[in-house]
């Protein structure tokens, strides 16, 4: 059975976890990195296995807009943004203009590639969720039980919390930070606090001291919980009953665990159905958000279609990491023959686990793959300049786009194939053989227009004058490109003007 429909039945089958409601949040601290990715796609197929088998259900994600800047990426300006770190993401300006905050700003990007790769949960902002007051009741509750959540953080953490240290974190009334700020007392209205000057190292507290009420309204957010614990009461709040993590969350001691014991203990709230999903790395390497190196998850709608990056991930377990390089010369090429050959798989059986991957994998409606050719021609018509016409009336435009970006980007040299403008300097080393079988040639350039029948053709000639068949096509592409190999000949000569072809080989046998 697929992995997500394992899930599904899972959790159908436990009775435990109605109504379904799946849930995934991420911090947009800046440019997503590709494989934040994966959480969504996970989640958007257990909520579709659901589905499948007639079940009610809802997805959701959360952007925790509220959270602090703790870092500035590498691509945005130090001097520009330095000012903000520790501030929560909302009250930081955008670093485009148009767009109502930083956080709005790389969340929109982030949404508009899980859209576009058919994931459409419900966004909730975690700002909203506190300035509708439905926070409150928890928060009071996390406070008045103070006590017992110390006790939690050092039962796993096996270390000593202070008594003058409450679980929620202020929004300092006079800077605005709240990396910066220490709440140290709760009367059961109101938090005692202070902006410590140096709590972090990378923010400045402003050493203001007071007396302030924890709990946010529609005029502005106060203040949030320390996230472990925010992650329990969210739960509550939204009525979570399925939300999985990376599997650094879901470790043993991990953040999971105590937002778990603080479901059970603290707010009496059952345990969402857990799934710990495995890392998406790009080159063997885990990306972070802020830090910007590797590819975003906007870079990814670039280099392959929306359908391949679903597959990329439908087809891996969830527990099974996914180490995607594109550059490595069979990457991409080869995701695109898997897909075609689960396409087949699913024309056979579509309830086979290749069907159904398939399956899923669709954006919206299944959708044959454009080409029954492999992935490799493709990137060679591409590169041939009469090629156009063809692709365009064989409806591969949109997919030599990607064709075109894999040549560009990630090809090795040895797929690079450009027709030289001037006789290469290759053809020295023609044998007399390959000369003359380069002279017959042109004189039959423009008698075919099948490209089968002129390959043959070609062979037929090679052998003739005595040539093996590598040698002759040989010929051809020292003559053409200045390399000893390239795409299939008779493609590639049709596929350049007759006078051209003729010439440059006549030029060549001399
Ligand atoms: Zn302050």
């Amino acid at each position: 059975m697929f992995w997500a429909d394992k899930i599904a039945k899972e959790i159908i089958d436990s009775g435990e976890y109605v109504p379904y409601w799946v849930d995934d949040m991420k911090t947009p601290s800046g440019r997503v990195h590709v494989g934040a990715l994966r959480g969504v796609v996970v989640h958007d197929l257990v909520y579709k296995a659901l589905k499948s088998k007639g079940k009610k259900a809802k997805f959701t994600y959360v952007f925790e807009d509220h959270d602090p800047m703790d870092d500035i990426p590498s691509y945005l300006p130090r001097e520009k943004f330095e000012k903000y770190l520790g501030m929560p993401l909302f009250k930081i300006p955008s670093p485009v203009e148009g767009y109502e905050n930083y956080a709005r700003f790389y969340a929109g990007e982030f949404q508009k590639v899980f859209r576009a790769i058919g994931c459409e949960p419900e966004i909730i902002w975690t700002k909203d969720l506190y300035t509708s007051g439905r926070m409150n009741d928890l928060i009071k509750e996390v406070l008045d039980k103070a006590a017992e959540v110390r006790k939690i953080y050092e039962e796993l953490y096996d270390k000593k919390i202070p008594e003058n240290w409450y679980p929620f974190q202020l929004y300092c009334p006079a800077c605005g930070k709240v990396s910066t700020t220490q709440v140290l007392d709760w009367d059961g209205e109101n938090v005692t606090y202070e902006c410590v000057v140096d709590k972090v190292p990378w923010a400045k507290g402003c050493g203001v001291k007071g007396k302030t009420s924890p709990f946010s309204s529609s005029s502005g957010i106060v203040g949030k919980l320390p996230w472990k614990i925010e992650w329990a009461c969210k739960w509550k709040v939204i009525g979570v009953t399925i939300e999985g993590a990376g599997k650094d969350h879901m470790s043993a001691g991990g953040s999971h665990d105590l937002a778990s014991l603080i479901s059970q203990r603290i707010i009496n709230y059952p345990i969402p159905y857990p799934i710990a999903y495995e890392w998406l790395l790009i080159g063997g390497r885990k990306m972070s958000s802020s830090r910007g190196v590797g590819i975003s998850a906007k870079d990814m709608l670039e280099i392959l279609p929306p359908e391949l990056i679903r597959f990329l991930m439908v087809r891996i377990k969830v527990n099974t990491q996914i180490n995607f390089d594109p550059s490595q010369k069979d990457t991409i090429p080869s995701l695109f023959d898997d897909y075609q050959k689960a396409y087949l798989d699913y024309k056979k059986n579509p309830k086979s686990d290749m069907g159904r991957i398939f399956e899923l994998s669709q954006i919206r409606e299944i959708e044959k793959p454009p080409m029954d050719a492999r992935f490799w021609n493709l990137t060679q018509w591409v590169q041939m300049p009469n090629m156009k016409d063809d692709i365009k009336k064989e409806g591969l435009e949109e997919w030599a786009k990607y064709a075109r970006v894999w040549v560009e980007r990630f090809a090795p040299e040895d797929q690079k194939f450009i027709v030289q403008k001037e006789l290469p300097e290759a053809v020295k080393h023609l044998s007399n053989e390959q000369k003359k079988f380069l002279a017959e040639l042109s004189k039959i350039i423009g008698e075919y227009k099948n490209p089968e029948e002129f390959q043959t053709k070609i062979y037929d000639l090679g052998k003739d004058i005595g040539l093996k068949s590598w040698q002759a096509f040989e010929a051809i592409y020292k003559a053409l490109l200045g390399k000893h190999h390239g795409p299939k000949a008779a493609w590639l000569i049709l596929s350049l003007d007759k006078e051209f072809v003729k010439q440059r080989f006549e030029e060549a046998s001399k």
